[in-house]
């Protein structure tokens, strides 16, 4: 062993006692968030997200300085919804305990079913047989169900079914989403933090009660809409931090997530 090695030795030893621990096992992030931009896709109803160009430029002191304003709906991009959407009295998005928001999550894969009809409701049956292929979904998981629609972003016509504009457009809305059956069980039986998914809405597209968003929203379990890159998600062994704008009563809000997958790799930040 050279000087150096020796040296580099004693170096990593003493920072692992300083720290009580071993060093921090090399991770990748995952952004699981579309941007923000006038492609952003947002309901039939809704005008989607503008962005208002302020100053950019240097100033008379010799600076540089960008600033701009934006105007959105909560509803719209990679979104949360809060409990208080589709159930009154129950908690905006500000009051959402944050303990829901990070923690242990699990992937579904769903594309499959959703590729081979684009009104699929994901039930229970699915969910068990994912259990039985890759393990009991923990109590209080966030769980994502991948339904593979995010390779059809921004293009409206191909991820919301139409891409009208205006109330009568919700008529022709189709994209798979999760059924109430099974939304009830994952309430029920697993007891879930968070429901997440890569379409416009949790409730499939066709959906004209909101089932699901109602069912979800009476216990309290908020959802994560139009996420990105659940490609890259294992089954599980992985985290989700999804933080909201904290917009004070709302009823839900732009959303960044990402997945922390550990001893993945370094320099795996995307
Ligand atoms: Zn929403």
């Amino acid at each position: 062993m050279t000087g150096r090695a020796l040296a580099a030795g004693a170096l990593a030893a003493a920072l692992a006692c300083t720290r009580g621990a071993e060093p921090t096992a090399p991770r990748a992030i995952v952004d699981l968030s579309h941007p923000f931009d006038a492609s952003t896709v947002y309901w039939p109803t809704e005008e989607g997200f503008v962005l208002e160009p302020g100053f950019a430029g240097y100033t008379e002191q010799g600076y540089y300085y960008a600033a701009n304003r934006f105007r959105a709906a909560e509803h719209g991009g990679t979104h949360i919804d809060a409990p208080l959407h589709f159930a009154a009295g129950h908690p905006s998005v500000d009051a959402i305990p944050l303990e829901q928001l990070v923690g242990p999550a699990v992937l579904i894969d769903v594309s499959e079913a959703c590729a081979a009809d684009p009104d699929h409701a994901v039930g229970v049956a699915e969910l068990l047989a994912d259990e039985a292929r890759s393990g009991r979904i923990p109590d209080g998981a966030i769980v994502l169900l991948r339904t593979g629609w995010s390779s059809r972003w921004p293009d409206r016509i191909r991820y919301l079914g139409t891409d009208e504009r205006g109330s009568a457009a919700a008529a022709k809305l189709h994209f798979p989403g999760l059924g109430a059956e099974a939304a009830r069980w994952l309430v029920e039986a697993r007891r879930v933090h968070a429901v997440g998914l890569d379409t416009a809405s949790i409730d499939p597209g066709a959906s004209k009660r909101f089932d699901t968003h109602q069912l979800l929203f009476a216990h309290d379990v908020p959802a994560f809409e139009n996420l990105a890159g659940l490609e890259r998600l294992p089954a599980r062994g992985f985290e989700v931090i999804a933080l909201p704008m904290k917009i004070a009563g709302g009823s839900g809000g732009p959303l960044r997530a990402i997945a922390l997958l550990p001893g993945a790799g370094a320099g795996g930040t995307r």
